[in-house]
Formats: C-alpha cells, sequence, structure tokens
C-alpha cells in the first residue's frame, strides 16, 4: 500500500490542543503511516455485552477511539456477542452510551454475530486445508491431553480424521446432530509447542442456544481467539489494541488470520456483501498494552457482578462503582477521565496507579469548570440581631474566583442564615480559626459577624446562634477589610433550599481489595463510610441546576446534581470528591 502523504498523516493529532501523544502504539502508528505500510489507520474497541464498562475500559476506549481520531482513522465499535449465554440488551445500550459520553463516536456499530456465516466459511476452510479437525474428546479429557507449562500434550486419537470425515461431522454439528459438549472443533497445530494455546485449541463449541442476534439458526459458537482475529481481519483492522494478557494469544491470533487468509479469498466474505455491511479484508497486527489497575478497587466485571446481586452497592450506576455509570453519577465528567487516561499513559508495564491520581484528575477539571456554590451539610442557624426583623437583600457573586467568563450570579442573604456546625465550637481547640462565643469571624461576602449567645436545648447541645453583623462591614465598606481570623460559608435561611447531601468515599478501605490471602475477600474491605446521607441545605442558584451539573460548594468539596433523583425542588447532591485529598494522611 502506498500513502498519498505519509508526512502529513503521520504529523501530530487533530486536536492542536491536546499535546501529541508519545507511546509506543502511536509510535508505532506513525511509523506504518510514514513508511506506507497502511495509508490510514482502523482499530476497534470489542466489549463482550456481559457486564457494565468500568474505568479499566475507559483506557482501551480512549486509546481505541483516540488514536482513530489522531491519525485520521476510523474505529468501530464491534460487539464481542459469541457467547449467546451472557448476553443482555441492557448492556449492549450502556455500552453504547458510555462510549458517547466519554467523546467518541465509532465508525461503524457491528456484531461479531454479523461475521457468523463467514466465520463457518473460513472453519470449513481450515477443515478443507487439513488445518482443522473434529474432535469428540470430553472437556475433561480435552484437559488431560493438553499438558502442562511443563510437560507437552498429546495428539487427540481423532485428530488424524479424514477431510471428508470432518467435514461431514463439522456439517453435522452445525445441524444440531449432536448434544452440547459432545464434539468440538480444533485447529491443528502442535501438542507439543510451548505455547499451551497453540496445542490444538478449540474453534468452535456446540450450544443449543438461540442467539440474542442471530436468532435459532446456530447451535455452535465460534471460540474468542478464533471470532476476534477474524473480525479485525473482516474489518481492515490494522491496529488491533489488546491487554498484556492476550500476548500468550498472538500466535494463535497470526495462525488464524494467515491461514483462514481472508484477503486472498474474498469469497468467503460473500454473506457480508449480502448483509450490506462494507469490508476491507487485511491482516491486522494485534499490540497488547498493559492493563489499568488502580488501588482501592475492584475492577473484573465478575467482582462488579457480585457487588450488585449480593446488594453490596445500589447498582450498576451506584456513585461508588468503577463503571463508567457509577463514575458518572458520581459526577466525574469525560474530560477527567480523559485526563486520568492521558496521564497513566499506555506502556508494557503492569502497575497500579494510585487512587490520588484519578481523584487529582477530577479535581483538576472541576476546579477549572465547575462554577462555586454556597451549601451547608450540617446546619446551625445564626441570628444575626442586629438586623431589623425580615431584613433580605441580594448579593453578587463570581461564579469563579479564576474564570471570568463564568460570570455572576445572586446570592440572597437575611437576618437568619445557616452556618456549618463545625465552624462554631465553644471550647475551640487550638489554632481555631472560626466562631467561638464572643469572637468574630467573616460571613463570605456578607460582612463580620460575631457571636453574642450560645441558645441550647434542656440536653445541652447547641440548637442556635445569636450575634451580630457589623454594619461597617458589608461589601463594599471600608471596615470590610478590617482584619478577622477566618471566613466561612452561609446560606440565607430564609432562601435555602432543603437538599438531600449523599457523602460518598471510597468503596474499599484496603489499598489492595483483591488480596485474598488468610481466607478474607474482597467483601472483608468494603469501607463501612463509603456512603452517608445528610440533609443540608444549597442556596438557590444549586438548587436550580440541572441533573449532572458540577459545583465546588465552598470549602466542602465538588458536588454533582444527581442524574436520577435530583429536582429542582427535592435538590439531591452527590459528594464527587473532597478538595483535599484526605486519604493521603491516613496511609
Ligand atoms: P474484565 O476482565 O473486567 O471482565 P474484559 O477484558 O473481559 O474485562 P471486554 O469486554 O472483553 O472485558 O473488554 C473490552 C476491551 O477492553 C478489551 O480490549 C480489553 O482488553 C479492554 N480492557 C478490559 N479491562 C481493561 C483494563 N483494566 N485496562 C485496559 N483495558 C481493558
Ligand atoms: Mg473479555
Amino acid at each position: 500500500m502506498t500513502s498519498p502523504d505519509p508526512a502529513a498523516a503521520a504529523a501530530a493529532p487533530s486536536d492542536a490542543a491536546t499535546p501529541a501523544r508519545h507511546d509506543f502504539i502511536r509510535q508505532i502508528v506513525r511509523e506504518d503511516l510514514a513508511s506506507g505500510k497502511h495509508d490510514a489507520i482502523r482499530t476497534r474497541f470489542p466489549p463482550e455485552p456481559n457486564g457494565y464498562l468500568h474505568i479499566g475500559h475507559a483506557k482501551a476506549i480512549c486509546l481505541d477511539f483516540g488514536i482513530a481520531e489522531e491519525f485520521g482513522g476510523r474505529c468501530n465499535l464491534r460487539f464481542d456477542d459469541t457467547n449467546p449465554a451472557k448476553e443482555d440488551p441492557a448492556f449492549v445500550r450502556a455500552i453504547q452510551e458510555d462510549v458517547r459520553w466519554l467523546g467518541f463516536d465509532w465508525a461503524e456499530l457491528r456484531h461479531a454475530s454479523d461475521y457468523f456465516e463467514v466465520y463457518y466459511l473460513a472453519a470449513e476452510k481450515l477443515v478443507a486445508q487439513g488445518d482443522a479437525f473434529v474432535c469428540d474428546l470430553t472437556p475433561e479429557q480435552v484437559r488431560e491431553y493438553r499438558g502442562s507449562l511443563t510437560e507437552p500434550g498429546r495428539n487427540s486419537p481423532f485428530r488424524d480424521r479424514s477431510v471428508e470425515e470432518n467435514l461431514d461431522l463439522f456439517r453435522r454439528m452445525r445441524a444440531g446432530e449432536f448434544a452440547d459438549g459432545t464434539r468440538t472443533l480444533r485447529a491443528k497445530i502442535d501438542m507439543a509447542s510451548g505455547n499451551i494455546n497453540l496445542r490444538d485449541p478449540a474453534l468452535y463449541r456446540i450450544k443449543h442456544m438461540p442467539h440474542p442476534i442471530a436468532g435459532e439458526g446456530w447451535c455452535i459458537y465460534p471460540m474468542y481467539d478464533f471470532a476476534h482475529a477474524l473480525g479485525d481481519a473482516i474489518e481492515g483492522i490494522t491496529h488491533s489494541l489488546c491487554t498484556l494478557e492476550f500476548e500468550d494469544h498472538r500466535p494463535l491470533y497470526d495462525w488464524c488470520v494467515e491461514r483462514v487468509d481472508l484477503a486472498g479469498h474474498p469469497a468467503l466474505l460473500a454473506p457480508l456483501v449480502e448483509k450490506g455491511l462494507p469490508n476491507v479484508a487485511a491482516r491486522p497486527r494485534q499490540i497488547e498494552f498493559s492493563r489499568l489497575n488502580i488501588n482501592y478497587t475492584v475492577m473484573s466485571k465478575r467482582k462488579l457482578t457480585q457487588l450488585v446481586a449480593e446488594g453490596l452497592v445500589d447498582g450498576w450506576d451506584d456513585p461508588r462503582m468503577y463503571t463508567l455509570q457509577g463514575l458518572r453519577r458520581r459526577g466525574y465528567t469525560p474530560s477527567a477521565l480523559r485526563l486520568f487516561v492521558d496521564r497513566v499513559g499506555i506502556s508494557k508495564q503492569n502497575s497500579v496507579i494510585d487512587f490520588s491520581v484519578l481523584e487529582g484528575a477530577l479535581r483538576e477539571d472541576l476546579d477549572a469548570h465547575a462554577p462555586r456554590r454556597m451549601a451547608v451539610v450540617e446546619p446551625l442557624k445564626l441570628v444575626l440581631a442586629n438586623l431589623p426583623e425580615g431584613h433580605e437583600e441580594t448579593l453578587s457573586f463570581a461564579n469563579h474566583p479564576k474564570d471570568e467568563s463564568l460570570g455572576m450570579r445572586e446570592v440572597p442573604f437575611s437576618r437568619e442564615v445557616w452556618i456549618e456546625r463545625e465552624d462554631f465550637a465553644e471550647v475551640p481547640p487550638k489554632g481555631w480559626k472560626r466562631l467561638v462565643p464572643g469572637g468574630e469571624v467573616r460571613l463570605r461576602g456578607a460582612g463580620i459577624a460575631r457571636v453574642d449567645e450560645v441558645v441550647k436545648d434542656d440536653e445541652g447541645n447547641v440548637v442556635e446562634l445569636r450575634g451580630w453583623l457589623d454594619p461597617e462591614s458589608r461589601p463594599g465598606m471600608e471596615g470590610a477589610n478590617r482584619k478577622v481570623k477566618g471566613t466561612i460559608h452561609w446560606v440565607s435561611a430564609q432562601h435555602a433550599v432543603q437538599a438531600e447531601i449523599r457523602l460518598y468515599d471510597r468503596l474499599f478501605s484496603a489499598a489492595d481489595p483483591d488480596d485474598e490471602s488468610e481466607g478474607r475477600s474482597y467483601r472483608d474491605h468494603l469501607n463501612p463510610d463509603s456512603r452517608r446521607s445528610v440533609r443540608g441545605w444549597v442556596e438557590p442558584a444549586a438548587a436550580a441546576a440541572a441533573p449532572e451539573q458540577s459545583f465546588q460548594f465552598e470549602r466542602l468539596g465538588y458536588f454533582v446534581a444527581d442524574r436520577v433523583d435530583h429536582r429542582n425542588d427535592a435538590p439531591v447532591f452527590n459528594r464527587s470528591v473532597s478538595l483535599r485529598d484526605t486519604w493521603a494522611a491516613k496511609a
């Protein structure tokens, strides 16, 4: 293949705002474009629709779609739906939503099941070439014959069947003549190979179960390695990117691509032409990179599924979950996740990323973009007794201290305000800078207040503070600049809207929740304080938020209006992340 202008194609990514990324995969892509090996890049993201996507998948998505985007190529979304037993249309919908939410779109939406007919013809071709055989060993026998890492396997007694017998049996497998598990179609490669994946791996197994898309027509289903390699070849994928655990499968991947040779046998693609599915058969190259691992999380679909099934979390989109649906509900933004993935980078080195890197990316994104609001999570009333009864006024606040383009908002103020209970101490600890009896503090943007009287109930609990607002310290006045020790936030009691505020924290309190030593499981590492719900008060401009709108609640952290439950007259906010890393100190 020749490239019209390899230099141009290999130039910097299309998004001029982002600096060019220089990981080893992008380096390969640049070289392949510059040398003219490919004139366009094609990638794919191939999820199995057996669960929701998690943060690990975000890394693969940003890589697969990101490379296509940066180098003017195309990326397909391909559902690997070769196992009809595990699929659910809800997963299929959510996966598409998640990819779009992250900011990507696919060139084409495909399913491995689109190719069932091609896979079948390809398998018949392998049989005809003497490269595959029908094996009658039971699954236990197959295991026994396979050998181990230190011992070679043994040939199946069915390995030398004639091509005619194999073809006949394989066709009868497809016709439904045999029960599940009684026969497989196996590649004929090498039972003595040091790579166990090459010891005559299964290509097809019998499963009498209709397929959610392909319907009743099939009772044999292709195995992952075979289907995946051919799917890539069918779609003309140039760089098939996957995680390191597939490194040992690469020789099998290459074997499938080469022995079937779709590019050299376009007739095999005839069933796709009938379906109107364009294709550009090619010889794809598999490249592996290391998985994303983050401490304090579990990331396998199996464990995430168990958390939901056992009711340990409130569903797939629980804001504590590491699914993309959960992170989204928690208040993670697509740009924060993309920033995180960029920071983590792409390599072949397995590592565990510190959770603070994920939270740091979110803080950084929200600090720059989230408007500021005031909210009080544990309210205590402060009455400014020197203001006239019924006094109210409107103050003007900047939405963002560093970004004027976010504009101003009106914040109502009145004689009675809610302040944070923990901003008052009768007996202050050393170094205290907030309210004490007789002491002064600045009410953010409203003036300087003093506490004169502490009102208590019969049990001695503080239920109200009564005090004074310095009339010479109002916004704009000379006296507003008078030095006082601390500044606290507040909301007008008369105007604030009561809100449910969900104070989320990390789901696991152990750095390695997957640690199963001493008979433990990740269930034993759940953080009992990962969710606390309180009733607080928010200023009207926070209550008016649309679902999924993020704010910094001053001095409290970053919060998002819950995607599902938030209403303007009954606001619900989730804490996305605290203002500072409180875990670093604990560790
Ligand atoms: P899990 O192991 O969590 O069940 P999976 O690998 O079975 O995930 P798939 O749906 O097969 O999930 O994955 C789709 C793509 O996402 C694959 O290319 C896979 O390599 C990639 N992927 C999955 N987990 C991670 C991860 N932690 N980091 C990077 N890529 C991942
Ligand atoms: Mg998988």
